[in-house]
């Protein structure tokens, strides 16, 4: 189960003497929440509110909720620091979770085969675990090798969906990595950034699973269809989200400029999350770029049927960057 870190949360409460929280939990989180309201209350006395909306990263800060509710402490859970301070202090924990590494070791073997060095990649839920998995690798005779932390994801092995500099570093290294987690929207984005197989280890039901680089064609057609499609465009919708690590309003500012000079028709639809009821009534543009979480295009929304490009894929579009040099390292970033 989750760490709650009860402890830590209470005296962060009492030190900054908050009287009003603001809680913010991922998915997974939530149906313990009325649980965690009650004894933060009890411990501390504050009046603790739950955050309704989404809580996808730490891009995803809450502040125009805590800023509304007057709160003096919005509590994160699920995800490290992501943005700079803001004017509510906000207290980032990791909502770790123990996966049982001697079983899953065991269980990720067959698919080891042919391998002697690999990288180790998780997310902060599991991260506590990094050296455990590389120790029990190397006694059933394989090197575990884990980047380390920098930028978005400051710890060893960390990874988020936008962010693979962990595994990067050690690209030239490693043969294969091992994921530890669940789903498939973290790893498929580590043969995105890398190209090399990824071996999933989903310690909640025990499953093992590869993604390949089969996985990562059928991710590059779509991609491609994609801005091939809207090369012939002219009408463009430019996303913009207002969630603090999402907001690139200065980034689409530019695009317009480019779109502009490349004689297209460019629009900023600004909003708090791209959901398909809100955008599709806006039928003027053929194609939408997103500047918001760049996973968002890639992995495509439900009831959204336009092509939707990254900012990476625009400027292939525009002629300014290569096709290969879309993902890799950095596909979060643009040279705008
Ligand atoms: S921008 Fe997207 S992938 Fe990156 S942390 Fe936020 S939700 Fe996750």
């Amino acid at each position: 189960m989750y760490d709650l870190e009860l402890d830590v949360v209470i005296s962060k409460v009492s030190e900054l003497g908050a009287s009003r929280v603001l809680l913010q939990l991922p998915d997974g989180m939530r149906p313990f929440a009325v649980q965690l309201v009650s004894a933060i209350n009890k411990a501390t006395g504050a009046s603790v509110f739950l955050s309704g909306d989404s809580c996808y990263g730490a891009c995803d800060i809450d502040i125009d909720q805590a800023r509304a509710l007057k709160v003096g402490l919005i509590v994160h859970y699920g995800h490290t620091q992501y943005v700079g301070d803001l004017d509510v202090p906000i207290l980032y924990l990791h909502a770790s979770i123990d996966a049982d590494v001697d079983k899953l070791v065991e269980a990720i073997l067959p698919e080891l085969e042919g391998y002697d060095r690999i990288g180790i990649a998780t997310t902060v839920q599991h991260i506590h675990q990094v050296d455990e998995v590389k120790e029990k690798l190397a006694v059933k005779g394989f090197e575990g090798l884990v980047g380390g932390g920098t930028g978005v994801t400051p710890l060893d092995g960390q990874i988020l969906g936008c962010s693979y500099g962990t595994v990067i570093a050690i690209k030239g290294e490693v043969d294969a990595y091992l994921y530890v987690g669940g789903g498939k929207f973290h790893p498929t984005g580590i043969v995105m950034s890398t190209g090399k197989p990824v071996i999933v280890a989903n310690p909640y039901n025990g499953e093992v699973s590869r993604i390949s680089e089969d996985d990562l064609m059928d991710i590059a057609k779509r991609r491609m269809a994609a801005i091939t499609i809207s090369k012939n465009a002219t009408v463009f919708g430019i996303l913009v989200s207002s969630k603090p690590g999402q907001n690139r309003l200065a980034m689409a500012e530019a695009l317009v400029g480019k779109l502009t000079e490349a004689g297209k028709i460019p629009v900023i639809i600004y909003m708090d999350e791209i959901r398909p009821e809100h955008i599709n009534n806006y039928t003027e543009p053929e194609v939408l770029v997103n500047t918001a979480c760049p996973r968002i295009a890639i992995d495509g929304i439900r009831g959204i049927e336009r092509p939707m490009l990254t900012v990476n894929e625009l400027e292939v579009v525009l002629g300014s960057r290569r096709w290969e040099d879309m993902w890799g390292d950095s596909y979060m970033e643009s040279t705008v």
